[in-house]
Protein backbone atom coordinates (compact mmCIF):
# COMPACT_ATOMS: atom_id res chain seq x y z
CA UNK A 1 0.00 0.00 0.00
CA UNK A 2 2.41 2.63 0.62
CA UNK A 3 2.63 5.70 2.58
CA UNK A 4 0.51 8.25 2.61
CA UNK A 5 1.72 11.25 0.42
CA UNK A 6 1.24 14.73 1.92
CA UNK A 7 0.91 16.89 -0.96
CA UNK A 8 2.55 20.08 0.13
CA UNK A 9 1.49 21.68 -3.08
CA UNK A 10 -2.46 21.04 -2.00
CA UNK A 11 -1.78 22.28 1.24
CA UNK A 12 0.19 25.57 0.31
CA UNK A 13 -2.75 26.31 -1.55
CA UNK A 14 -5.09 25.52 1.22
CA UNK A 15 -2.97 28.08 3.85
CA UNK A 16 -2.77 30.17 1.18
CA UNK A 17 -6.61 30.74 0.73
CA UNK A 18 -6.47 31.19 4.99
CA UNK A 19 -3.94 33.89 4.37
CA UNK A 20 -5.97 35.32 1.46
CA UNK A 21 -8.92 35.84 4.04
CA UNK A 22 -6.70 37.11 6.64
CA UNK A 23 -5.35 39.83 4.22
CA UNK A 24 -8.68 40.79 3.30
CA UNK A 25 -9.48 41.48 6.91
CA UNK A 26 -6.67 43.81 7.19
CA UNK A 27 -7.29 45.56 4.23
CA UNK A 28 -11.02 46.23 5.41
CA UNK A 29 -8.98 48.06 8.43
CA UNK A 30 -6.97 50.01 5.99
CA UNK A 31 -4.04 47.97 6.26
CA UNK A 32 -2.72 46.36 3.09
CA UNK A 33 0.13 43.97 4.34
CA UNK A 34 2.84 43.98 2.38
CA UNK A 35 6.35 42.39 2.03
CA UNK A 36 9.64 43.99 0.69
CA UNK A 37 11.92 41.42 -1.68
CA UNK A 38 15.35 42.07 -2.10
CA UNK A 39 17.68 40.13 -4.38
CA UNK A 40 21.01 41.16 -4.83
CA UNK A 41 23.06 40.25 -8.00
CA UNK A 42 21.73 37.92 -10.94
CA UNK A 43 21.57 34.47 -9.59
CA UNK A 44 19.25 32.44 -11.05
CA UNK A 45 18.18 30.00 -8.63
CA UNK A 46 17.25 33.09 -6.54
CA UNK A 47 15.32 34.31 -9.50
CA UNK A 48 12.95 31.43 -9.22
CA UNK A 49 12.50 31.56 -5.42
CA UNK A 50 12.09 35.28 -5.53
CA UNK A 51 9.25 34.78 -8.17
CA UNK A 52 7.39 31.77 -6.65
CA UNK A 53 7.18 34.24 -3.16
CA UNK A 54 5.79 37.23 -5.39
CA UNK A 55 3.58 35.00 -7.10
CA UNK A 56 2.02 33.59 -3.65
CA UNK A 57 1.68 36.94 -2.39
CA UNK A 58 -0.28 38.44 -5.23
CA UNK A 59 -2.44 35.07 -4.77
CA UNK A 60 -2.66 36.02 -1.14
CA UNK A 61 -3.72 39.91 -1.64
CA UNK A 62 -0.31 40.56 0.03
CA UNK A 63 1.97 43.53 -1.64
CA UNK A 64 4.46 42.96 -3.15
CA UNK A 65 8.11 46.17 -3.02
CA UNK A 66 10.62 44.59 -5.47
CA UNK A 67 14.35 45.35 -5.19
CA UNK A 68 16.60 43.83 -7.82
CA UNK A 69 20.06 45.45 -6.82
CA UNK A 70 23.26 45.07 -8.72
CA UNK A 71 26.19 42.54 -8.03
CA UNK A 72 27.63 45.41 -7.51
CA UNK A 73 26.00 46.90 -4.80
CA UNK A 74 27.98 47.69 -1.32
CA UNK A 75 27.04 46.27 1.93
CA UNK A 76 26.19 49.70 3.13
CA UNK A 77 23.83 50.21 0.53
CA UNK A 78 22.29 47.20 1.36
CA UNK A 79 22.14 47.86 4.94
CA UNK A 80 20.76 51.43 4.29
CA UNK A 81 18.08 49.61 2.18
CA UNK A 82 17.05 48.02 5.28
CA UNK A 83 16.98 50.96 7.47
CA UNK A 84 14.35 52.29 4.82
CA UNK A 85 12.90 49.22 5.17
CA UNK A 86 12.48 48.76 8.68
CA UNK A 87 10.78 52.51 9.27
CA UNK A 88 8.16 52.20 6.00
CA UNK A 89 4.59 51.69 7.39
CA UNK A 90 3.05 50.42 4.23
CA UNK A 91 6.29 47.16 4.73
CA UNK A 92 5.45 44.52 6.85
CA UNK A 93 7.98 41.63 6.44
CA UNK A 94 11.49 42.11 4.38
CA UNK A 95 12.78 39.24 2.98
CA UNK A 96 16.53 39.31 1.67
CA UNK A 97 16.62 36.50 -0.62
CA UNK A 98 20.08 34.48 0.15
CA UNK A 99 22.96 33.93 -1.30
CA UNK A 100 24.27 37.14 -1.07
CA UNK A 101 27.04 38.43 -3.04
CA UNK A 102 30.94 36.94 -1.66
CA UNK A 103 31.60 40.49 -0.41
CA UNK A 104 28.81 41.08 2.10
CA UNK A 105 28.72 39.00 4.91
CA UNK A 106 25.19 37.36 4.91
CA UNK A 107 24.96 37.69 8.84
CA UNK A 108 25.49 41.21 9.96
CA UNK A 109 22.70 41.68 6.84
CA UNK A 110 20.48 39.39 8.13
CA UNK A 111 20.67 41.13 11.91
CA UNK A 112 19.86 44.28 10.52
CA UNK A 113 16.05 43.39 9.82
CA UNK A 114 13.32 44.49 12.41
CA UNK A 115 12.42 41.67 13.85
CA UNK A 116 9.07 42.57 13.48
CA UNK A 117 9.37 42.31 10.17
CA UNK A 118 11.85 39.39 9.93
CA UNK A 119 9.51 36.78 8.20
CA UNK A 120 11.81 34.92 7.25
CA UNK A 121 12.75 34.05 11.05
CA UNK A 122 16.74 34.34 10.54
CA UNK A 123 17.39 37.50 13.13
CA UNK A 124 18.71 36.24 16.36
CA UNK A 125 16.05 37.64 18.35
CA UNK A 126 14.01 35.24 15.90
CA UNK A 127 15.76 32.16 16.98
CA UNK A 128 16.28 33.07 20.55
CA UNK A 129 12.74 33.43 20.77
CA UNK A 130 12.30 30.54 19.46
CA UNK A 131 14.37 28.40 21.73
CA UNK A 132 12.66 30.24 24.65
CA UNK A 133 9.45 28.47 23.36
CA UNK A 134 8.03 32.15 22.39
CA UNK A 135 8.35 31.98 18.44
CA UNK A 136 8.43 35.85 17.31
CA UNK A 137 8.12 34.66 13.21
CA UNK A 138 9.39 31.52 13.14
CA UNK A 139 11.52 30.30 10.26
CA UNK A 140 9.29 29.08 7.12
CA UNK A 141 11.00 26.07 6.08
CA UNK A 142 10.44 24.02 9.47
CA UNK A 143 7.50 26.01 10.03
CA UNK A 144 5.87 24.25 7.03
CA UNK A 145 7.11 20.85 8.03
CA UNK A 146 5.69 20.99 11.45
CA UNK A 147 2.22 21.96 9.88
CA UNK A 148 2.44 19.35 7.21
CA UNK A 149 3.16 16.90 10.17
CA UNK A 150 0.19 18.56 11.90
CA UNK A 151 -2.71 18.61 9.14
CA UNK A 152 -1.23 14.91 7.86
CA UNK A 153 -2.37 13.90 11.58
CA UNK A 154 0.84 12.92 12.10
CA UNK A 155 1.18 12.54 15.98
CA UNK A 156 4.24 14.09 17.74
CA UNK A 157 4.09 14.20 21.70
CA UNK A 158 5.80 11.71 23.08
CA UNK A 159 7.24 10.29 19.39
CA UNK A 160 10.94 9.77 18.66
CA UNK A 161 11.97 12.63 15.98
CA UNK A 162 14.89 12.70 14.44
CA UNK A 163 16.08 15.76 12.16
CA UNK A 164 19.18 15.15 9.97
CA UNK A 165 20.96 18.59 9.43
CA UNK A 166 21.96 21.42 11.76
CA UNK A 167 22.22 24.64 10.28
CA UNK A 168 20.11 27.95 11.86
CA UNK A 169 17.52 27.89 9.12
CA UNK A 170 15.73 24.12 8.75
CA UNK A 171 17.78 21.54 10.90
CA UNK A 172 18.22 23.21 14.52
CA UNK A 173 14.97 25.08 14.52
CA UNK A 174 13.25 22.29 13.07
CA UNK A 175 14.36 20.59 16.24
CA UNK A 176 13.04 22.97 18.40
CA UNK A 177 9.64 23.27 16.86
CA UNK A 178 9.17 19.36 17.55
CA UNK A 179 10.59 19.92 21.12
CA UNK A 180 8.29 22.19 21.81
CA UNK A 181 5.84 19.76 20.57
CA UNK A 182 7.03 17.17 23.48
CA UNK A 183 8.45 14.92 20.79
CA UNK A 184 11.78 13.54 22.12
CA UNK A 185 14.22 14.69 19.41
CA UNK A 186 17.58 14.07 18.04
CA UNK A 187 19.74 15.64 15.42
CA UNK A 188 22.08 14.22 13.48
CA UNK A 189 24.55 15.78 11.33
CA UNK A 190 27.78 15.11 9.22
CA UNK A 191 29.41 13.91 11.84
CA UNK A 192 27.06 11.23 13.16
CA UNK A 193 28.34 7.86 13.34
CA UNK A 194 25.86 4.68 12.63
CA UNK A 195 23.14 7.51 10.90
CA UNK A 196 20.71 4.60 10.02
CA UNK A 197 20.74 2.79 13.55
CA UNK A 198 19.74 6.50 14.81
CA UNK A 199 17.00 7.31 12.02
CA UNK A 200 16.04 3.91 12.15
CA UNK A 201 14.39 4.49 15.71
CA UNK A 202 12.49 7.59 13.98
CA UNK A 203 8.79 7.52 14.14
CA UNK A 204 9.39 11.30 12.67
CA UNK A 205 12.42 11.54 10.22
CA UNK A 206 12.94 14.77 8.81
CA UNK A 207 15.86 15.28 6.06
CA UNK A 208 17.80 18.08 5.72
CA UNK A 209 21.06 17.56 4.82
CA UNK A 210 21.13 18.88 1.05
CA UNK A 211 22.44 15.26 -0.49
CA UNK A 212 20.41 12.97 -3.18
CA UNK A 213 18.35 10.62 -2.11
CA UNK A 214 20.60 9.38 1.05
CA UNK A 215 18.15 8.52 3.37
CA UNK A 216 17.37 4.80 1.46
CA UNK A 217 14.26 2.64 2.78
CA UNK A 218 16.57 0.45 5.06
CA UNK A 219 17.16 3.47 7.18
CA UNK A 220 13.14 3.99 8.10
CA UNK A 221 11.06 2.72 10.27
CA UNK A 222 8.17 0.80 9.62
CA UNK A 223 5.14 3.45 9.35
CA UNK A 224 7.51 6.21 9.84
CA UNK A 225 6.65 10.06 8.78
CA UNK A 226 9.26 10.85 6.54
CA UNK A 227 9.58 14.76 5.56
CA UNK A 228 12.05 15.86 3.01
CA UNK A 229 13.47 19.34 2.72
CA UNK A 230 16.15 18.35 0.56
CA UNK A 231 16.00 19.66 -3.23
CA UNK A 232 18.73 18.77 -4.96
CA UNK A 233 19.64 19.64 -8.87
CA UNK A 234 20.29 16.04 -10.65
CA UNK A 235 22.63 16.37 -14.00
CA UNK A 236 19.95 15.57 -15.86
CA UNK A 237 17.91 19.17 -14.52
CA UNK A 238 15.67 17.58 -12.84
CA UNK A 239 14.87 18.03 -8.72
CA UNK A 240 15.31 15.49 -5.85
CA UNK A 241 15.26 14.91 -2.28
CA UNK A 242 17.07 13.94 0.05
CA UNK A 243 15.16 10.72 0.37
CA UNK A 244 14.55 7.84 -1.88
CA UNK A 245 11.74 8.18 -2.86
CA UNK A 246 10.10 5.30 -4.36
CA UNK A 247 11.93 2.66 -2.08
CA UNK A 248 10.98 4.97 0.88
CA UNK A 249 7.14 5.46 0.24
CA UNK A 250 6.81 1.51 0.03
CA UNK A 251 8.03 1.31 3.91
CA UNK A 252 7.16 5.10 5.73
CA UNK A 253 3.44 5.70 6.87
CA UNK A 254 3.75 9.30 5.58
CA UNK A 255 6.46 10.93 2.90
CA UNK A 256 6.25 14.39 1.36
CA UNK A 257 7.24 14.38 -2.41
CA UNK A 258 10.21 16.55 -3.77
CA UNK A 259 9.41 18.76 -5.77
CA UNK A 260 5.53 19.58 -4.45
CA UNK A 261 6.55 18.75 -0.58
CA UNK A 262 8.02 20.81 1.98
CA UNK A 263 8.98 23.62 -1.52
CA UNK A 264 5.78 25.19 -1.65
CA UNK A 265 4.85 25.18 2.03
CA UNK A 266 7.61 27.24 2.56
CA UNK A 267 6.76 29.46 0.65
CA UNK A 268 3.19 29.40 1.72
CA UNK A 269 4.15 30.06 5.35
CA UNK A 270 6.81 33.30 4.08
CA UNK A 271 3.13 34.89 3.57
CA UNK A 272 1.72 33.63 6.98
CA UNK A 273 4.55 35.44 8.81
CA UNK A 274 4.01 38.70 6.33
CA UNK A 275 0.08 38.21 7.79
CA UNK A 276 1.40 37.77 11.45
CA UNK A 277 3.51 40.80 10.79
CA UNK A 278 0.90 42.85 9.11
CA UNK A 279 -1.55 41.57 12.16
CA UNK A 280 0.78 42.55 15.04
CA UNK A 281 2.44 45.84 13.58
CA UNK A 282 -1.87 46.84 13.28
CA UNK A 283 -2.56 46.08 16.39
P1 LIG B 1 23.26 23.19 5.00
O1 LIG B 1 24.25 22.77 3.96
O2 LIG B 1 23.40 24.48 5.71
O3 LIG B 1 23.17 22.04 6.11
C1 LIG B 1 23.19 20.70 5.78
C2 LIG B 1 23.29 19.89 7.04
O4 LIG B 1 23.27 18.51 6.71
C3 LIG B 1 24.56 20.15 7.83
O5 LIG B 1 24.22 20.41 9.18
C4 LIG B 1 25.35 18.85 7.70
O6 LIG B 1 26.04 18.53 8.91
C5 LIG B 1 24.28 17.83 7.41
N1 LIG B 1 24.77 16.75 6.57
C6 LIG B 1 25.41 16.86 5.37
N2 LIG B 1 25.72 15.64 4.90
C7 LIG B 1 25.28 14.76 5.81
C8 LIG B 1 25.33 13.34 5.89
N3 LIG B 1 25.89 12.60 4.93
N4 LIG B 1 24.80 12.76 6.98
C9 LIG B 1 24.22 13.47 7.95
N5 LIG B 1 24.15 14.83 7.92
C10 LIG B 1 24.68 15.45 6.86
O7 LIG B 1 21.84 23.09 4.28
P2 LIG B 1 20.41 23.70 4.65
O8 LIG B 1 20.38 25.12 4.28
O9 LIG B 1 20.00 23.28 6.00
O10 LIG B 1 19.53 22.91 3.57
C11 LIG B 1 19.48 21.50 3.54
C12 LIG B 1 18.74 21.04 2.30
O11 LIG B 1 17.42 21.55 2.35
C13 LIG B 1 19.33 21.55 0.99
O12 LIG B 1 19.10 20.57 0.00
C14 LIG B 1 18.51 22.78 0.68
O13 LIG B 1 18.44 23.06 -0.70
C15 LIG B 1 17.16 22.33 1.20
N6 LIG B 1 16.28 23.42 1.58
C16 LIG B 1 15.02 23.32 1.15
C17 LIG B 1 14.10 24.29 1.49
C18 LIG B 1 12.69 24.12 1.03
O14 LIG B 1 11.94 25.08 1.03
N7 LIG B 1 12.27 22.92 0.65
C19 LIG B 1 14.48 25.37 2.27
C20 LIG B 1 15.79 25.43 2.74
C21 LIG B 1 16.69 24.43 2.39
Amino acid sequence: MGAIVIDGAAMARQVLCEQKDAAQRLAARGFVPGLAVVLVGDDPASAVYVRAKERACREAGVSTFDYRLPATTTETELLQKIDALNSDSQVHGILVQLPLPAHMKAVSVLQRIDPAKDVDGFTWRSLGALLDGHALLAPCTPSGCMLMLERAGVPVAGKHAVVIGRSSIVGKPAALMLLERNATVTICHSRTPELATITREADILICAAGKPRMVTADMVKPGAAVIDVGINRMPDGKLCGDVDYDAVQARAGWITPVPGGVGPMTVAMVIANVITAAERLAA
